[in-house]
Formats: C-alpha cells, sequence, structure tokens
C-alpha cells in the first residue's frame, strides 16, 4: 500500500514559499519580501500550466487536408522551461520537424505545442520526446524530427558547466529516423551536423 502524497490546494502555494523564505534565515514579513510568496506562487503557477494538457489541446481543430509532401519546419523556437532536479530555468531554441502525410498543422499551433511541454517539470531528453510523439500521435506524418540546444542554469550558476555550454537532445521519428537523406536535410536546414 502506498503511503497518501500530502494534497495542498493552488491557495497554500504562498504559504509554502513564506516558510521557505524563513528557513533560508530570511525574515518574509520584511518590506521587500512581504509580496514575494504571492508572485513566486504566480510564477511558479504559469510556468507548471502544461500539466494536463497534451498535443491533442495545442493543435485543436487546426489540422487541414493538404497535398503537400515536402517537409515541414518551424524552427528557431524560444522556449523557458524548469529542470526537475532542481527547479532550476534551462531554456533555449527547439526546431520541429515532420513530413505530412495529407494533413498539416496550423503553424502558429507547433509554438504552442512546445510551451505545454516546456511548461511542466522537465528533463531536456523527455521534452524532447513528448513533443515529437506527441506531434506524431495527433497529426500522424510520415515522421516528426525534433531538436533541442539548451542552456542549464542548474549547471552554470552551480559552476557544473561554463557560462554558454549547450546541451543539444534530438528526437527522430518515421521517415526522419529511418532515412538518412531526410534526416540529413533536416539538420542541414538547422545547421546542426548529424
Ligand atoms: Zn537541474
Amino acid at each position: 500500500m502506498s503511503v497518501p502524497k500530502p494534497r495542498f490546494s493552488p491557495d497554500d502555494l504562498p504559504s509554502l514559499v513564506e516558510r521557505v523564505l524563513d528557513r533560508l534565515g530570511e525574515d518574509s514579513r520584511r518590506e521587500g519580501l512581504v509580496e514575494t510568496p504571492g508572485r513566486v506562487a504566480e510564477s511558479l503557477r504559469h510556468l507548471t500550466e502544461g500539466y494536463g494538457l497534451d498535443a491533442a489541446d495545442a493543435i485543436g481543430d487546426a489540422l487541414f487536408r493538404q497535398d503537400y509532401d515536402e517537409m515541414v519546419l518551424v524552427r528557431d523556437l524560444p522556449f523557458y522551461s524548469l529542470c526537475e532536479h532542481h527547479l532550476l530555468p534551462f531554456f533555449g531554441t527547439c526546431h520541429v520537424a515532420y513530413m505530412p502525410r495529407g494533413r498539416v498543422v496550423g503553424v502558429s499551433k507547433i509554438p504552442r505545442l512546445v510551451d505545454i511541454y516546456a511548461h511542466r517539470l522537465q528533463l531536456q531528453e523527455r521534452m524532447t520526446r513528448e513533443i515529437a510523439e506527441g506531434l506524431q500521435r495527433v497529426v500522424e506524418p510520415d515522421g516528426v524530427a525534433v531538436v533541442i540546444e539548451a542552456r542549464h542554469l542548474c549547471m552554470e550558476m552551480r559552476g557544473v558547466e561554463k557560462a554558454g555550454g549547450e546541451t543539444v537532445t534530438s528526437c527522430m521519428l518515421g521517415c526522419f529516423r529511418d532515412d538518412a537523406r531526410t534526416r540529413g536535410e533536416f539538420l542541414e536546414l538547422i545547421r546542426i551536423r548529424g
């Protein structure tokens, strides 16, 4: 039998942040900090609003019949996420491509797709895969490619890695995995040699 997790309503977040401040040796009632618990709670809510949503929510009914069968690439999408190990930001750019099979997605939906998976506690590797698999599941194209280039403040601020070091992850599905030429074309377009 598993022990039930303590349950907090979202309204508890500010008082929990207040306790964290006090445990750090601060006075959570001093002028500069008195509004901080509410602000931190609000920003945490915003940065984790992807929970409970998935690719279908991002794309909605913005799927259009189209005979276009060349690669669709949306590159250099900025994103911000929080690492699940330290609750510190990792951020960078995300490149998303797919090979349509009779249907295309409204391009404005791709940034929303990335945000839904970025706005939760994440690992860069898992986020890369979730974006690719979500797009594959909802759009059913011949293949999907996702590459994420990111800086991790948990590494940089704690001195684990020199500032500016980037982590690159990729997930290739369908024709991007099976066909070296398609993959090569994608990597050429985003200027990463694979
Ligand atoms: Zn971390």
